[in-house]
């Protein structure tokens, strides 16, 4: 057995006693999602944005999280036609468990890329159905429709995706495009580290943690509130406001590194 327990990648090894090994892995697997091409340059970069935040959060769930999580396992479970949309770095991080989490929902995937090639598509269709997605959604040869308040690429959606979803789960969105969601009367939920982004403060609902995290939560979220009466679970999610979640999460980060309170 190899007494160091590192990991293996193209480029480095990284010792599991590393104090930050988990986010250092990370960066590691988001480096090779670019090699393959899986992700362009700039979800590199956003990698770096996220991580970030998630070095000020302590790199691990918080409270706030976790209740948003609740709540939105709840309005997943109640939505008529939910789907999750998928992009560079969410197919590159979480590929299994997000094939699960809509597999147990009944919901459906779409790619949505912000920077959509055909190539970047396939590869990341093919990602998705070795991890046994079948009816996968944003790819080419598709009916599509426009979001309104979009223009280019990014306007696009499936006809049967998100345009006529009820519920919308987006991690990582941009906030032009959360926006025009909204405004679409969407229920939208994302996973987002960065609690001032626009995009955190236009969903509905934002998860404030690492996607990687994130997911797992919600797989278990929806596993424990499956069998609970609808009038609970619409309770569960007027009872969230968004908007105090992220100001509590900030407040976290302020006062985690002034010393007074942990995650
Ligand atoms: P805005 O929402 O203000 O328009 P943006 O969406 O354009 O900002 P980007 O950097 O493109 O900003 O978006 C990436 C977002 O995803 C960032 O807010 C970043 O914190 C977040 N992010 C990146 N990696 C992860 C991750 N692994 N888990 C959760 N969130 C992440
Ligand atoms: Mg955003």
């Amino acid at each position: 057995m190899n007494i160091y327990h590192e990991i293996l990648l193209p480029n480095c090894m990284i010792n599991k006693d590393h104090p930050r090994y988990e986010s250092l892995k990370l960066r590691e697997k988001v480096v090779d999602a670019y090699n393959r091409g899986i992700l362009a340059e700039s979800g590199m970069i956003a990698h770096g944005r996220g991580e970030a935040f998630d070095y000020l959060l302590g790199e691990e769930t918080t409270s706030n999280a976790k209740k948003a999580v609740q709540a939105a396992a709840a309005a997943l479970i109640l939505a008529k036609y939910p789907v999750i949309s998928v992009n560079g770095n969410t197919a590159a991080l979480v590929p299994n468990e997000i094939v699960k989490l809509a597999d147990d929902l009944n919901a459906k995937i779409e790619i949505n890329l912000f920077h959509r090639t055909e190539k970047r598509v396939s590869i990341i269709k093919n990602i998705l159905n070795d991890a046994g997605a079948k009816n996968i959604l944003g790819t080419y040869n598709e009916k599509k429709a426009m979001i309104r308040g979009l223009n280019g690429p990014r306007a696009s959606s499936s006809r049967e995706g998100v345009y006529i979803a009820d519920v919308v789960l987006v991690p990582l969105e941009d906030g032009d495009r959360a926006e025009a969601l909204v405004k679409l009367d969407k229920l939208l939920i994302t996973i987002d580290l960065n609690p001032l982004s626009r995009t955190a403060k236009t969903a509905n609902i934002t998860i404030v943690d690492n996607i990687v995290r994130a997911i797992p939560n919600l797989i278990q979220a929806v596993h424990e509130l499956n069998n609970i009466n609808d009038s609970y679970l619409h309770q569960i999610v007027r009872d969230f406001n968004n908007q105090e979640n992220l100001e509590e999460s900030i407040k976290k980060i302020s006062d985690k590194h002034t010393g007074r309170v942990k995650t």
